[in-house]
């Protein structure tokens, strides 16, 4: 293949290692680089898998996904986004990442271009450059006030060429979520476009603002040119085990994801997916639990920046992260978290990793427990207060 540079190794991975380098050495590092839940798979999913493997739910299966989790996954669809979704609308992929890939693969062709919103999940790019090294990527930024889409450089950076945009709500790294008029500003448009909506919903429970996820598939003028995305990793801390699932209207599109399934992955693992079964089924219960800590810390944060005239945050609405602006520190993103982790044992992520024109911000993730939480926002605020 031709293997492009878009292909980078991660910067997230970098910090990472550095921050285990400096536990590893005792230093007490506060992680504000987890990009996933930190409390536990609920013991009901663990217990499913467990049973599965016992009844011997360990071959090869159907490359579509179980039907049972298929059927299941359409009522989910349903119910909760509105959107009139068939099971064989449904394939079951390892991950939301994998389903996307197999969606960008199926999708587009030599010279075809992507819209993807930045900043940006850090394999979008790469994800493209997979499908089809010979597409053009066009990059729009969301507006810097309040990370909503920008509209207009979204319409000029559309053309005939268009074949998918890319957004993601709620959004990793911002925590913005997709409002009403952005999703009818959509509509718009792909109306009379050749281009598919790829909406990644993966955050989709982690909404913590008081308003509601919209799926841009339950829009009547959107329903046939999207191709939803979601998985189990951030809704029920199912990260490792590597399962999501994609719904797709349209059997031509179907029929090639599940081809591109059948020669890459064969299928997903039976017993997760009767572990995905089981946490459809849960009561949400530890989600709201979950979204009153993400809500306190958003607001510990905030407080923290307000005292702090060199900083500057849009509060997240949803997803696990927030994106701090820390342009007027004069420092760029890599060397403010090198010397935030250098200094005080906070490690945050650079924006740069999210797109190149964001790097006055870091991504903080906020899926930490409460009181190490604040303290490491107040080791930030220090860093930040030194440096005036
Ligand atoms: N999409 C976004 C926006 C993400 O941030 C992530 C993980 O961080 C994923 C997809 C990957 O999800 P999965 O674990 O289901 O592959």
């Amino acid at each position: 293949m031709k293997f492009s540079p878009a292909i980078a190794e991660s910067i997230e991975l970098r910090f990472s290692r550095l921050a285990r380098a400096k536990n590893g050495r005792g230093e007490d590092i506060i992680s504000f680089g987890l990009g996933e839940p930190d409390f536990p798979t609920p013991p009901a999913v663990v217990e499913a898998a467990a049973e599965a493997m016992r009844a011997g739910l360990t071959r090869y299966s159907n490359p579509f996904g179980l039907p049972e989790l298929r059927a299941r996954i359409a009522r989910k669809l349903a119910d909760e986004n509105g959107i009139a979704a068939k099971p064989d609308e449904i394939l079951v992929a390892p991950g939301a990442k994998m389903a996307l890939s197999l969606a960008l693969a199926a999708l587009v062709e030599p010279g075809d271009e992507v819209v993807v919103v930045t900043p940006c999940y850090a394999s979008y790019v790469p994800q493209v450059a997979i499908a089809e090294p010979d597409a053009v990527v066009r990059l729009v930024p969301v507006r810097r006030q309040d990370f909503s889409l920008d509209v207009d450089a979204l319409a000029a950076a559309m053309g005939p060429r268009t074949r998918a945009v890319v957004v993601n709500s709620p959004q990793n790294p911002t925590g913005h979520m997709l409002a009403a008029d952005e999703v009818d500003a959509l509509a718009s448009l792909l109306d009379n476009s050749n281009a598919w909506l790829l909406s990644d919903e993966i955050y989709e429970k982690l909404a913590f603002a008081g308003r509601p996820h919209l799926s841009p598939a339950a829009r009547p003028q959107l329903a046939g040119r999207t191709v939803t995305i979601n998985g189990f990793s951030k809704a029920f801390a199912m990260t490792g085990w590597r399962i999501g699932y994609l719904h797709v209207p349209d059997p031509a599109v179907m029929d090639k994801v599940s081809r591109l399934q059948q020669h890459l992955n064969t299928n997903t693992a039976p017993f997760i997916q009767k572990a995905a079964l089981a946490a459809l089924d849960l009561p949400a219960d530890h989600l709201v639990s979950y979204n009153a800590r993400l809500v306190a810390n958003a607001a510990a944060l905030t407080d923290e920046v307000a005292g702090l005239p060199a900083l500057s945050l849009v509060r997240p609405d949803g997803g696990l992260f927030a994106f701090l602006d820390v342009s007027a520190t004069g420092l760029g993103s890599d060397d403010f978290a090198a010397a935030l982790l250098d200094e005080e044992g906070v490690a945050a992520t650079p924006g740069v990793v999210f797109g190149a024109g964001f790097d006055g911000f870091v991504r903080i993730s906020m899926a930490i427990e409460q009181a190490r939480f604040a303290a490491g926002v107040h080791r930030l605020a220090e860093f930040v207060r030194r440096r005036r």
